[in-house]
């Protein structure tokens, strides 16, 4: 007998950019990941492309919670996709990554009560545990050697900055100005693959976050 399943079906919305930190629990489309289990996050190793072996970028995120499980209080699927069109084959999903991340409601990261639906100064994300790569959001242990202001998870990362952005701003960096604040819109850089999506249809490689096997 087919198991009877429930979709949920939504739609893209624009919103605030603070509603979408990591203590609103959101669901998000393109940027960089708002992490739910903010510390430890994936390697770089966990976020890279199975065919080409490049770095991967975020793609989307939903909150699922599981209210009938205590671990999964809060539940995040986070969709990472290599950039590569020639990655992308048929029935296959090696250039995706598909990570699931669970919290209970008591967690070392957010309170238990909801958030109040408004701006603060020192917003709790990944970036107070490490650095994190500002092109995919993922961790970023390597910096740019001329200014060293600017982290990334990978060579390649920090070539795609470089050409995009940072060559402007390093220079900008060197001569003190620290208070320079970029938002990194990638809305140009997801551009190749939203128009012919067949990777769509592969999303049936599931790996968890901290535990790797079947989805519950
Ligand atoms: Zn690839
Ligand atoms: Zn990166
Ligand atoms: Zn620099």
């Amino acid at each position: 007998m087919a198991a009877e399943r429930n979709v949920e079906l939504g739609y893209v919305e624009e919103t605030e950019k603070f509603l979408l930190k990591s203590r609103f629990f959101p669901s998000k489309v393109g940027g960089v990941p708002a992490w739910l289990s903010l510390n430890p996050l994936p390697s770089a190793e966990e976020l890279t492309c199975r065919v080409c072996s490049k770095p991967t970028v975020f793609l989307l995120q939903v909150y699922a919670p599981d209210s009938s499980k205590t671990f999964a209080f809060h539940r995040t699927v986070f969709i990472f996709i290599c950039r590569n069109d020639n990655c992308c084959k048929a029935n296959c999903a090696d250039n995706l990554i598909v990570l699931r991340s669970q919290l209970p409601k008591v967690n070392d990261f957010f309170r238990s009560q909801p958030p109040a639906e408004v701006p603060i100064e020192n917003e709790i994300d990944a970036s107070k545990y490490a650095k994190l790569c500002r092109v995919c959001g993922g961790v970023g242990p390597k910096t740019c050697g001329k200014c060293g202001c600017v982290s990334y998870c990978s060579k390649e990362h920090q070539a795609v900055d470089w050409k995009a952005y940072h060559k402007r701003e390093c220079s900008t960096n060197k001569t003190g100005n620290y208070f320079f604040q970029y938002i990194y819109n990638l809305a140009g850089f997801f551009s190749t693959f939203w128009e012919d999506s067949p990777w769509l249809w592969n999303w049936e490689f599931y790996r968890h976050f901290h535990e790797i096997g079947k989805i519950n």
